[in-house]
């Protein structure tokens, strides 16, 4: 897609307040993309598509990518804007709640994506290592919460979002057929590679 038209969806969605990955975020898993070449993406938070058109530039010829979105008008935007890009051969929008659809998922994906709901993030963790193929990265956007989730300050109203990005990292550091790193970029990521 013309980078036009993409900037136009990307200034759309941070206009309406919609958490679109962030531009250093976004350079760090296109690198990763780029060195792994990845047949199958895995996406759980679509919003209006916006990572999922810009990763589908790195998937190989026959490569796809399925994403879930459980708001309808945000679906209906993403698949506006994936026909806008040209891509939609190349992305699957699941419309649900992903704690609900992951289970159903059969496909193995050498990517997952996790960028929804923080209070869920260890089930879907528990889902993408279910899903992935053995060498396999799950990367998890948002980890450390505006600071929160590294900062002794536990009476914040979203608590339950960073008690769970830390058992999040807590599981994902600790186990042994994971190697990861979490980096400060953006709103903080964890990149956990599967151990052959
Ligand atoms: N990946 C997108 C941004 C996703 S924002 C991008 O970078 O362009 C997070 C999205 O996850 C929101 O649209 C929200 O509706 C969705 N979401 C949150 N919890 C979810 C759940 N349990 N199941 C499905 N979608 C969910
Ligand atoms: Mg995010």
């Amino acid at each position: 897609m013309n980078k036009v038209e993409l900037e136009k969806i990307k200034q759309k969605a941070l206009e309406e307040n919609i958490p679109i990955i962030m531009d250093d975020t976004l350079e760090v898993i296109s690198k990763i993309l780029k060195e792994q070449s990845p047949l199958k993406i895995l996406e759980i938070g679509t919003a209006v598509g916006y990572s999922a058109i810009c990763f589908s530039e790195y998937l190989q010829p026959n490569g796809y990518i399925d994403t879930i979105e459980r708001d309808e008008c945000k679906v209906e935007e993403a698949k506006e804007n994936i026909k806008k890009a040209e891509v939609e051969e190349k992305i699957h929008i699941y419309q649900g709640d992903a704690v609900e659809i992951l289970p159903t998922l059969n496909d193995i994906y050498d990517i997952v994506f996790i960028d929804a709901a923080k209070g869920k993030y260890p089930f879907f963790l528990k889902e993408a290592l279910r899903c992935l193929n053995k060498t396999g990265i799950i990367i998890a956007d948002n980890i450390l919460y505006k600071g929160y989730v590294m900062s002794d300050y536990n009476k914040h109203k979203q608590r339950t979002a960073v008690r769970n990005l830390r058992e999040y990292i807590a599981e994902v550091t600790q186990n042994p057929n994971l190697e990861t790193k979490i980096l400060e970029v953006g709103d903080g990521l964890a990149i956990s590679k599967r151990k052959e």
